[in-house]
């Protein structure tokens, strides 16, 4: 894969630069925003807006925002708890964790990359959710021992995705009704952004759902930018990913291949709906696997934004068609596929890499995701060489790969100090017996000394005797 050079420092960051890639952007879609009045999509802005996007591939000007159609419920890749909300909760004691978890609402690109980043952490977080919209809290309160971060760094991401957002997006209230006018609001967005595509060069923030013939399920994400190439033989619009740095460094290759899967993953979903919409277009996969009814009738600001965006559609069944007959024009996706790193200081590029696409090498990347999602194995832990991601995981004190680790850890200090202790008790031990062969050996020279001095003392008292007896002799001899 290749990427642009850069005397950038490569730095392992933290998670935030992970979680600002799904915050950021569920963020930026979810966010409140004033209503407008709905502009005429392909109108000219009063304002038109030209701007050089500072990336090496070709910038576009833009010259009129696309009607975002905003609603107050959640994005897109909630659309399933939407739909979930008001419906019965069905019991399936031993359901996978994509049934258990997304049922109904589709696996999200951001599921992908997760998986891809930690499984068990992936499996945390989803009984995490689980727990935190469960009334009863269970057991999980006990399992769950960090609170989620939100750190300046997350924020400032998603102010700047905001703002990348705002450069080509008018939103635009909408009071939607039902489920079917959920998904109708999400599908005319495409739509309108596949518009602003081929007639601007450039569009962003665009939601996406499209099924995997090969596993069966719906796959959603939103894309944070497509652009048309300039060169005019060049009819495939290129996907950019933005990530902002909240320092000015690069981050570590894991990073990078988190955020080449996430693209890649796009333009499989892209290429997937354009290949599949002449002949088999899966719409009644559509309306079955997140139980809409094609004919029920849209809210009236629905209707009128397709008639702002268009076309004219009364039902979901007539926008699903808009959205299969758009798809049928589409171009694949360029294999090129550009990933950027922007700094949140200045907002300059601080690497743009660009790598081609790898259909087999994707392809098996989600289907080790399916695996786990499908049950077919456990959770599986990051690796040795990236043991620096449980340092800014949320779940560290309660995951098994570190509790394991720890336990480890304590056994071979518990084995240490044991160790320590017996060396401690020796030396004392050796320590006693020298002093006492000191001592013995000093109490035995005092006690030789004594006798060689008594031996003396003797000596002489015999001398002194013997010298007296001769002396008293001869004086009586005398
Ligand atoms: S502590 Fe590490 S292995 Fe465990 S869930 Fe977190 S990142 Fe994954």
């Amino acid at each position: 894969m290749a990427g642009t050079s850069s005397k950038v420092p490569i730095e392992i960051v933290s998670d935030d630069e992970m979680a600002s890639i799904d915050v950021a952007f569920a963020t930026a879609a979810c966010s409140r925003v004033t209503p407008v009045a709905a502009p005429a999509i392909y109108s000219p802005a009063s304002t038109p807006r030209i701007r050089r996007i500072g990336t090496s591939i070709e910038s576009v000007p833009v010259r009129a925002k696309r009607g975002l159609f905003t609603c107050s419920d959640p994005d897109i890749e909630d659309i399933g708890s939407f739909v979930r909300a008001s419906r019965k909760k069905k019991s399936r004691e031993d359901d996978t964790l994509l049934h258990r978890f997304r049922s109904k609402r589709g696996l999200f690109v951001t599921d992908i990359t997760k998986t891809e980043w930690c499984e068990k952490q992936m499996e945390f977080s989803l009984f995490y959710e689980e727990w935190k919209n469960h009334e009863a809290k269970p057991d999980f309160a006990f399992v769950y021992g960090g609170a989620s971060r939100k750190s300046k760094a997350m924020k400032a991401g998603i102010d700047r995705h905001v703002q990348l957002e705002r450069e080509v997006l008018e939103p635009v209230g909408v009071n939607v009704k039902s489920h079917e006018d959920f998904m109708a609001l999400k599908l005319v967005n495409f739509i309108n952004g596949v518009n602003q595509l081929m007639f601007e060069g450039l569009t962003r923030e665009l939601p996406i759902i499209s099924f995997d013939f090969a596993q069966g399920i719906w796959m959603v994400g939103k894309i944070d930018e497509m652009q048309m190439p300039k060169a005019k033989h060049d009819h495939n619009p290129v996907l950019v990913e933005t990530k902002t740095r909240y320092r000015d460094t690069v981050p570590a290759e894991s990073q990078k291949r988190n955020g080449r899967v996430q693209l890649m993953c796009y333009k499989y979903l892209w290429d997937n709906l354009v290949a599949h919409a002449d002949r088999n277009f899966p719409s009644k996969q559509l309306f079955d696997y997140f139980e809409l009814n094609p004919r029920r009738m849209l809210c009236k600001d629905l209707r009128t934004a397709c008639v702002d965006s268009g076309f004219s559609a009364l039902t979901l069944g007539d926008v699903v068609m808009c959205y299969k007959n758009m798809c049928k024009k589409l171009p694949y996706a360029n294999d090129k596929l550009v990933l950027r790193y922007e700094s949140q200081r200045d907002q300059s590029l601080l690497e743009e890499e660009k790598f081609a696409y790898d259909d087999g090498w994707i392809k098996n990347e989600i289907g080790i995701c399916f695996e786990f999602w499908f049950g077919q194995r456990e959770a599986s832990y990051v690796n040795e060489e990236e043991q620096w991601k449980c340092g800014f995981c949320d779940f560290v004190s309660q995951c098994p790969a570190n509790t394991a680790k720890m336990d480890d850890d304590s056994a071979r200090l518990e084995k240490e100090s044991t160790k320590l202790k017996k060396e401690i008790v020796a030396l004392k031990a050796a320590r006693y017996a020298r002093r006492k062969r000191l001592e013995e050996s000093v109490h035995a020279r005092i006690e030789e000394t004594m006798v060689r001095v008594l031996q003396e003392i003797e000596v002489i008292f015999e001398t002194m005797k013997d010298e007296l007896m001769e002396t008293i002799g001869n004086y009586f001899k005398d």
